[in-house]
């Protein structure tokens, strides 16, 4: 998988050596020899990460990192700033300045390669999430497009799976002030079992646990749905470098060299919870602009988007598994007086309570949708016609028979009822938009007959009215 590596430094010779070892690691490099290059690579190539020297003259690396970060364009691009410094100090500025990591001159390869992969890994799934959200705001269904924003790390809660009793009072101290919540378990069981049944932004072991293999609880924790996203932090020592490697092979997400610096753990813990959060909540934007698209934000049934796509599913399998199934059209009776009389309100309100009635009246894998104003659709699989009649009779008492409270007058009511039009698939072909036509056909005779009544599709009877071709082009 590897990726375009932006390389900067202000000496040839260390530009030399780190595109040789990476392009012999099948990276693509790109070099720059100064701070005002490397800006404008990194915005014209979009490389994949940026390995980025601090001391240079003009702009040191801080500033370069910092211009990054700043930028909408340039700032989901992970930095690893690679210093002859260090000196802890350096490393905590250069996290504040929005750094990912730190490699220390001369670089060592294992901690380079595995360390680049990681955070390449971790740039190509947050790219996945941006386009998803560019797709469905694309499409009109993105109501907030994500904008490039502060994430608030604040009241987090972090799992700590560690039997080092120092170690803990240690790690405790430094993140109880940020933290909400800090757990902690001394035994790699019981810290999966927790990690799994709960909801943790952070969750930080250490190589050093004596009941087993740290790397292995990683990679559980990885193999679990409830936990896969949570970041994990790993504590090692200077000489487990390889096995650090190996940790951010298997999905650890950043790791911490004993001893303990206080505003390095601080900083690393806010990059990491603030980089899960901001993915969470793309992805819940994500999900929130699907089901934004394919339900009526009024009533919550689905919308016409929806019914349409579905219906075409259905009469397809229905007619080749040469099952029945019916399809109800109903349009509430007179329900512009509503509106009139008591104001779009109340007619909302009305809305959202006859959807309720129906949801409540019919099977759970029926569908309900809204078709739109104040008409509404069941769609019926596995029911024939006798089947249907009985159903919307069912539902037009269910109207009719009670009374709608006013929400602009508590203790008063208004009288409502539905027309009903029904039509099965017993002969037709499988084409969802002949099957709403005949189920308006059926409606247009309820309403004819004078309302508050249930008919069923009679081709006997069929009429030709401008309003009978209205499904034809509506299949959008
Ligand atoms: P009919 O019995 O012939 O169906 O009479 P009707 O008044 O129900 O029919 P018409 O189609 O003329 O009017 C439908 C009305 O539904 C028009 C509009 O005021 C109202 N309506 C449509 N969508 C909404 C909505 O989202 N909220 C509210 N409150 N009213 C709506
Ligand atoms: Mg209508
Ligand atoms: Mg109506």
């Amino acid at each position: 998988m590897p990726g375009r590596v932006l390389v900067v430094d202000d000496v040839l010779p260390n530009v030399k050596l780190l595109e040789a070892k990476l392009s012999a690691e099948y990276f693509d490099v790109i070099t720059a020899m100064n701070g005002v290059d490397a800006l404008r690579l990194a915005t014209q190539e979009s490389p994949d990460i940026i390995l980025l020297d601090i001391m240079m003259p003009a702009m040191d690396g801080f500033e370069v990192c910092r211009r990054l970060k700043q930028d909408g364009k340039t700032q989901h691009i992970p930095v690893v700033m690679v210093t002859a410094l260090s000196d802890a100090s350096d490393r905590v500025k250069g996290l504040e300045a929005g750094a990912d990591d730190f490699l220390t001159k001369p670089v060592n390869d294992t901690a380079l390669f595995a360390r680049v992969r990681s955070l390449v890994r971790l740039k190509t799934m947050m790219d996945e999430w941006r386009m998803r959200e560019q797709t469905s705001h694309d499409l009109g269904v993105m109501l907030q497009p994500e904008q490039a924003v502060e994430v608030d790390t604040s009241g987090a809660a972090i799992l700590i799976i560690e039997d080092n009793p120092i170690d803990i009072a240690n790690i405790e101290d430094i993140l109880r002030g940020d933290a909400q919540r800090v757990d902690i378990e001394i035994s790699i069981a019981k810290g999966l079992a927790r990690a799994i049944s709960g909801e943790y932004d952070l969750i930080i072991t250490s190589l050093g646990l004596n009941d087993g293999d740290a790397l292995r609880l990683c990679s559980q924790l990885r193999a679990q749905d409830r936990t896969r996203q949570v970041p994990i932090l790993l504590v090692g020592e200077d000489d487990q470098i390889p096995k650090i490697a190996k940790g951010l092979d298997l999905g650890v997400n950043d790791y911490l060299i004993k001893p303990i610096d206080r505003n390095e753990l601080l900083a690393r813990a806010r990059t990491q919870i603030r980089r899960r959060r901001y993915q969470d909540r793309l992805r819940e934007n994500y999900e929130q602009s699907l089901s934004l698209a394919l339900t009526d934000s009024l009533t919550g049934l689905y919308n016409r988007r929806y019914l349409f796509s579905h219906l075409k599913g259905l009469t397809t399998r229905s007619g080749d598994a040469k099952k029945a199934m019916s399809i109800l059209l109903m349009d509430l009776d007179h329900f512009k007086r509503v509106n009139d009389t008591y104001g779009h309100a109340v007619g909302d309100d009305v809305l959202r309570e006859i959807a309720t009635r129906i949801m409540g009246n019919v099977r759970n894998f029926d569908l309900v949708a809204r078709l739109g104003g104040e008409e509404f659709v069941v769609v019926m699989p596995d029911a024939d016609r006798e089947i249907a009649l009985r159903v919307a009779e069912r539902l037009r008492r269910k109207i009719a028979d009670a009374p709608f409270n006013r929400m602009d007058k508590v203790g008063e009511t208004l009288d409502l009822s539905v027309s009903i039009g029904i039509a099965d698939n017993a002969d037709t072909s499988s084409d969802p938009t002949e099957l709403l036509r005949r189920a308006d056909q059926a409606l247009y005779q309820a309403k004819n007959g004078g309302r508050n009544c249930v008919k069923l599709y009679d081709q006997s009877t069929e009429v030709v009215d401008s309003n009978t071709t209205r499904f034809l082009n509506s299949a959008t």
